[in-house]
């Protein structure tokens, strides 16, 4: 059995200019992990704790010192020496070090890119994906491109955090990577022709002034035709309104347009009217967390023609999960590690959706580094489905790189999820 013979971690920067937790680990055979943290924007009320020093002399608080001390003082010592067979091995063992629910002591951020490099090291000597799960429910996921960005991740005057491009009509990974890059130049055209920014927002999509509540998705429909190719049959679009942000505990207000609130009813009615509008196919967080009410009938107006999408809703947590679905709540979940802490409960998660049928897309968060594991994680369990920004930036096309690169690995057995996203195969190791 392996055992770990160094565990190594420091503070590194994310793609925000925030440090985050870096972790190397090498086992007695040589073979050898690394992994990096990610970090949220906007993050949902029941995430795993995300340990900050909160030393204002600082990088104004944000500082990770303390979770390094703690992998060092505590996980090290209890981890060095010890044979680990698997990452599930390895990450109840973390669980037992933290011992809380939440991971108050060690920090989701600490524990992760623990696991995340162990089972990296793990897997060494072959790649990741081939570790992660079984051959026969690899699948290359549809990418969800994010080229218009809103909401804290952007500072323009666009509620909704996020308006996504999703080739669907690709007929593999690589085609569908070059029409939304192609795409997001038509888009960028579009928006200089028209006067407006082509700044960009965290996660590298556009971020301009828009009038309407329907102009992002107008901009969309335009430049997809502009780039060649046909809305709601090559490309579809995808939200994430991100509503936890906009909620005050019983409406929904629309502080950056400075336009209205909205009830939950509202809402619901609104995406409805988009839905006929516009070729949508898939909404994230169209209502807060806590409106499970909302969410229920969310789900049984519009659960039927669109993916409905749990981000902040489920946290990558399967427990909640399985109360959503027997409650009737949703039809897909966002899968974003550090949201539970370790490898093993984000592919408990997924397992439990794949049970449950619901659609599954693995997600980056606002703070990236060039870490690419969800890459592998989406090929590897055959999610159908990834959202890892703008196709621009080092931090966001590294996932996209290596999606190529598995691509490429699978050759003839590669299998691009395309429209049948939401069919999905068997179960994940851990
Ligand atoms: P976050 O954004 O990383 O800021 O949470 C991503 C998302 O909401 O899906
Ligand atoms: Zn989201």
């Amino acid at each position: 059995m392996p055992a770990i013979v160094e565990l190594a971690a420091r503070e590194i920067l994310d793609s925000r200019g925030v440090p985050t937790i870096e972790v190397d680990i090498r086992l007695d055979s040589g073979a050898r992990g690394r992994a990096a943290a990610p970090s949220g924007g906007s993050r949902g009320k029941r995430e795993a704790t995300e340990l900050r020093d909160n030393d204002q002399n600082r990088y104004g608080g944000a500082g990770v010192r303390q979770a390094v001390a703690l992998v060092r003082e505590i996980v090290a010592p209890a981890l060095l020496g010890s044979d680990f067979e698997t990452t599930a091995a390895v990450d109840r063992r973390l669980l037992e070090l933290d011992g809380t629910a939440r991971r108050t002591y060690l920090g989701a951020n600490a524990m992760l890119a623990v696991s995340m490099a162990a089972t990296r090291a793990l897997a060494a000597g072959g790649m990741l994906h081939e570790y992660l799960a079984p051959p026969d429910q690899w699948r290359i996921p549809v990418p969800m491109f994010n080229v218009l960005n809103g909401g804290v991740h952007a500072g323009n005057n666009v509620d909704f955090q996020e308006f996504m491009i999703a080739p669907v009509g690709a007929p593999s990974f690589s085609e569908a990577l070059r029409m939304g890059v192609e795409t997001y130049y038509a888009l960028r055209a579009l928006l200089r022709r028209t006067g407006r920014a082509t700044s960009v927002g965290d996660e590298g999509g556009f971020a301009p002034d828009l009038d309407a509540h329907t102009e992002p998705l107008d901009l969309l429909l335009r430049a997809i035709e502009h780039a060649g190719f046909s809305a709601g049959k090559d490309i579809v679009i995808a939200v994430d309104a991100a509503a936890g942000e906009l909620s005050d505990g019983s409406t929904y207000i629309f502080r950056k347009s400075m336009r209205r609130r909205r009830t939950t009813d509202r809402m619901i009615e609104f995406y409805a009217s988009w839905v006929r509008q516009f070729p949508i196919w898939s909404i994230e967080d169209g209502l807060a967390e806590d409106d499970t009410e909302g969410w229920r009938a969310l789900t049984a107006a519009l659960g039927k023609s669109v993916q409905l999408v749990g981000d902040d809703l489920f946290v990558t947590n399967a427990s909640l999960l399985r109360n959503g679905i027997a409650g009737g709540v949703a039809n897909a979940i966002l899968i974003k590690l550090n949201q539970i802490g370790t490898v093993s409960e984000t592919l408990e998660a997924i397992s439990v959706a794949v049970r449950g049928q619901y659609g599954v897309i693995i997600s980056h968060r606002a703070g990236e580094t060039t870490d690419d594991f969800i890459a592998d994680l989406a090929v590897a369990s055959g999610a159908g489905q990834i959202k890892a920004g703008a196709p621009v930036r080092g931090e966001r096309v590294a996932k996209y790189n290596q999606l190529l690169r598995l691509e490429e690995a699978l050759g003839a057995d590669a299998v691009y999820a395309g429209r049948q996203f939401r069919e999905r195969g068997g179960f994940l190791c851990s």
